[in-house]
């Protein structure tokens, strides 16, 4: 969609790759009823992460929620960025 806009406002000679308007990581011990849109709830206590749940980007309006446990498979890394979050899927192990 961004590049609906851009392509309205005309032609712009570099491209700024950095996200104006980057995701929120909200740390909570619950998954709250509602999710706001652009936020990454990180769910958890004592400084410990379990999962992350977020609304799909894609529009959808499906939530999802991504395994942080290390001993679970699939296992994410959330990596907390001045530029906004990113999540990292770890290589699966090999049996
Ligand atoms: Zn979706």
């Amino acid at each position: 969609m961004t590049e609906r806009a851009d392509a309205a406002r005309g032609r712009r000679e570099t491209r700024d790759v950095s996200d104006p308007d980057p995701y929120e990581v909200l740390r909570v011990e619950e998954e709250p009823d509602h999710l706001r849109p652009r936020a990454l709830y990180a769910i958890g206590e004592n400084g410990n992460l379990w999962h992350v749940t977020f609304v799909c980007p894609c529009g959808c309006a499906e939530s999802i929620s991504l395994n942080l446990l290390p001993d679970d498979s699939p296992r994410w890394t959330l990596h907390e960025q001045p530029e906004g979050p990113t999540l990292e899927l770890a290589n699966r192990r090999v049996p």
